[in-house]
């Protein structure tokens, strides 16, 4: 019966650490408007959300860009 769970549990981890790294390479942090430097997508797929560092737009995968505040 212990060996299952051990399976079962092993199973479950190894989805995890799958859909960890899957959203590691994505993961960005969205910043607040009175962020000095922020980052956007020049598309603007999701209108004026903007992000605290640069990568790629969740959406459209466009390297996004730096938007200074003014
Ligand atoms: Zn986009």
């Amino acid at each position: 019966m212990k060996k299952a769970f051990i399976i079962l549990g092993l199973f479950i981890g190894g989805i995890a650490a799958c859909t960890s790294t899957k959203t590691g390479e994505t993961t960005l942090e969205v910043a607040p408007e009175t962020a000095t430097v922020r980052y956007q997508c020049p598309m603007k797929c999701q209108g004026d959300t903007a992000y605290t560092t640069a990568g790629k737009c969740p959406v459209c995968k466009m390297d996004l860009k730096e938007v200074k505040a003014e």
